[in-house]
């Protein structure tokens, strides 16, 4: 998966990345630009590069937080060379011993991982490992030219988990072959392998793809935005139910997806992870109103200061969905910066949020 993940949601580390654009994929999965993948471009940054890279992060953000974590994402790292995997991980690694930075991390395929891909490991302050899974079902792997089952997957998850490295597990909707129903069973099978921390990436095509040549040809039907947003709701629900935390839904507005070769059609927003938040908020005062007999018009709605913005949803989309649902003439968003972020009071009514 060539997704960046230098963003940093409340509580994640500070990560500083380091872009490895395709590097060490066997495989060129249909959703990936092959263009990208197979140019000349993408080099191995060399040790120097890794540390200025590294210094020019580490002088910018004078306060960080708690943990700050270099992060080698972008390609399939245990796919590399051993001598790469080595000088890679070797020029990240004085930053960790001077205490500047507290770990490595890096994203890889589940099928690069295996006893002996791990022990290239030892020695290193490597604390966290992100398996691009994609799906739990071998015929949307196939179809998606993963090149990897689901079993890879199991036993990856199993071998870090025993090695005690964090794990981070990625999982894509909408590729082809697969359905709503075939995303809430993958995430049921990715929450049985206990993960610390989740991604979910809308598939999307890029210029350059195999799934843009099937788009173009009628092949692939991307999924519609708010189809796409309303099953990621459903994800994310499910993996709050097992308190596993879901760090990233949709990519940024980055050069991660400008790099890849330019956007085509599919699910984007750049905004993904703010519809999905504002439709559960959505979700959560129709059901407190459908409960209620007489509704007051106006409705009051008491908010947290920094919820406002997942209350009214897009363009304020929310509270003309809530006011034509319920035949409200007004809606009044009050702001309480007593009240707990995840707390809503609706007309006098308290709920919290799921
Ligand atoms: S999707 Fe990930 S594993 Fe597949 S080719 Fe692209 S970077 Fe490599």
């Amino acid at each position: 998966m060539h997704a960046r993940d230098d963003a940093r949601p409340v509580g994640q580390p500070f990560i500083i990345p380091i872009f490895l654009p395709h590097m060490g994929c066997p495989h060129q999965c249909i959703f990936c630009n092959q263009r990208a993948i197979t140019g000349q471009s993408a080099q191995t940054p060399s040790a120097d590069q890794i540390q200025q890279a590294v210094r020019r992060f580490l002088n910018y953000g004078k306060k960080r937080p708690s943990t700050t974590q270099i992060s080698f994402f972008g390609g399939n790292f245990l796919g590399l060379e051993k001598e790469t995997i080595r000088s890679l991980l070797g020029a990240a690694m004085p930053f960790v011993q001077a205490k500047e930075v507290d770990s490595i991390r890096f994203s890889t395929r589940p099928d690069t991982i295996n006893p002996e891909s791990l022990s290239l490991l030892e020695g290193f302050p490597v604390s966290t490992v992100e398996l691009g899974v994609q799906s739990m079902n071998d015929h949307v792997l196939d179809t998606a030219g993963r090149g990897h089952r689901a079993s890879d997957t199991i036993v990856a998850a199993g071998l870090l988990k025993n090695r005690g490295y964090q794990m981070g597990l990625q999982m894509m909707v909408g590729l082809p072959g697969d359905d709503d129903d075939g995303a809430m069973e993958t995430a049921r099978r990715i929450v049985e392998l206990a993960p610390d921390f989740v991604r979910i990436y809308p598939t999307l095509v890029l210029e350059g793809s195999q799934l843009a040549r099937q788009f173009r040809e009628d092949r692939y039907h991307p999924m519609a935005l708010a189809a796409c947003v309303t099953l990621v709701k459903r994800l994310l629900l499910y993996f709050n139910t097992h308190h596993i935390p879901v760090v990233r839904m949709g990519l940024q507005a980055s050069d991660g997806l400008t790099r890849a070769g330019g956007f085509v059609a599919g699910p984007y927003h750049p905004a993904f992870g703010h519809l999905v938040h504002s439709e559960i908020v959505l979700g959560a005062i129709s059901s407190e109103l459908d409960r209620m007999e007489k509704r007051p018009d106006p409705l009051t709605i008491f908010v947290h200061p920094s919820m406002v913005s997942r209350v009214q949803g897009l363009r304020k989309q929310n509270i003309d969905r809530l006011k034509h649902s319920f035949a409200l003439k007004k809606i009044v968003l009050l702001q309480d910066a007593h009240l707990a972020k995840g707390h809503l009071v609706v007309a006098g009514e308290k709920i919290i949020l799921p």
